[in-house]
């Protein structure tokens, strides 16, 4: 079999940092400026914070970091997911704060989403090779005989005494959630040490918090997945910009394209003609769930989620190069691009 593997030739999203033209109108403490850039949660992540005391707070999130990767990971035999996806079916199982407020997230998530995005998704995700690099193409009886454990209904949690029950053989996996939930949490953090401005960029998920030290907003470009630059270029402040996209991780077989995010309806990769879908919202782990959801859902059935919650912005790329861009971002198409506005 032939199961070429490649790298995510990301979206990189581009990041238009701090300019200080003007420093010597700032206390110089203001402007200080800490950042690391490290691999974990299988992407590379970097933090930049303005402010004093900003390399104590950023070693202080990437060791948040490390411990939601140990809690998280679902290859680890000793991370909490991994013990709660292994343990017998039908038992109660102890959880920490983390995994039960993303689980019960996730879950009203997979509600709101009608099932779209789904946390209870990994057996597929395991099947098709996608959790150690081992692609392969799963038999129909294969997929037919997993598709009933992904059923986030059939989860049991209870909150008040921080425990969840899971049927036999269904498996939980975070990874279209965790970057989000980890950028909000490290955003709330920074906020509550007294800290203004941070850029966190979790592989394709980045936070932009606060205003730029000089007082203007941010500029997110919102790359074309086909190449050539920014396709659209957005000012903001206190927002996530996270894009999902098929080309991210994928493999090759018999000249078929199978990438890492599955239709939990029919366990195949999600192929409705859309290339990247990107979502610009308050909340990180909100853009992380609706940018893997609105890839399954297709354009048709996001633009009526769209025009039902307008709580976000989104930023559709199709296979055919289109541009699809909700109204209130029609002013932020670069220019050369063309894009179908939608109200
Ligand atoms: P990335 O992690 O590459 O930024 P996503 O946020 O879209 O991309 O998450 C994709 C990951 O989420 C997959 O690698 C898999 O672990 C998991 N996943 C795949 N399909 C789904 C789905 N329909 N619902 C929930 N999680 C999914
Ligand atoms: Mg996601």
């Amino acid at each position: 079999m032939k199961n070429a593997i490649c790298k995510k030739w990301f979206l990189v999203l581009l990041i238009s940092l701090p300019f200080f033209t003007n420093c010597a109108s700032y206390p110089s403490a203001y402007v200080n400026e800490s950042s690391a850039e490290i691999y974990a949660m299988n992407t590379l992540i970097s933090l930049t914070v303005w402010g004093q005391d900003g390399k104590e707070a950023i070693l202080d999130c990437e060791n948040f970091i490390y411990q939601i990767e140990d809690k998280f990971s679902t290859t680890r035999e000793d991370s909490e997911l991994y013990q709660l996806s292994q343990a017998e079916g039908s038992q109660w199982v102890d959880l920490s704060l983390a995994v039960a407020e993303v689980l019960e997230y996730s879950l009203r998530l997979a509600e709101q989403t009608q099932g779209n995005f789904d946390p209870t998704i990994y057996p597929l995700v395991k099947a098709w090779g996608f959790t150690q690099d081992s692609h392969r193409v799963p038999s129909q009886a294969e997929i037919d005989s997993l598709l009933p454990l992904v059923d986030s209904s059939q989860v049991e949690l209870d909150m008040e005494n921080l425990r969840a029950m899971l049927p036999t053989g269904m498996e939980l996996d975070f990874g279209a959630v965790a970057k989000g939930y980890v950028a909000d949490e490290l955003t709330d953090f920074l906020r509550d040490q007294g800290f203004n401005t941070a850029m966190i960029s979790l592989g394709g998920n980045i936070y932009a918090m606060g205003k730029k030290t000089d007082g203007s907003l941010w500029n997110i470009g919102i790359q074309n997945p086909y190449g050539g630059g920014a396709i659209v270029s957005v000012q903001v402040e206190d927002k996530a910009v996270v894009t999902s996209g098929g080309y991210q991780r994928y493999f090759t077989d018999n000249g078929e394209t199978y990438w890492h995010i599955i239709d939990p309806s029919t366990g195949y990769p999600a192929k409705t003609g859309l290339a990247s879908v990107s979502i610009i919202s308050d909340s990180a782990k909100y853009g992380d769930c609706l940018s893997t959801a609105l890839f399954v859902m297709g354009l048709e059935d996001s633009i009526a989620f769209w025009r039902e919650y307008q709580d976000f912005e989104a930023v559709f790329v199709t296979e055919n190069e289109e541009i699809f861009i909700t109204s209130n971002l029609a002013h932020a198409v670069a220019s050369g691009y063309e894009a179908t506005v939608i109200y």
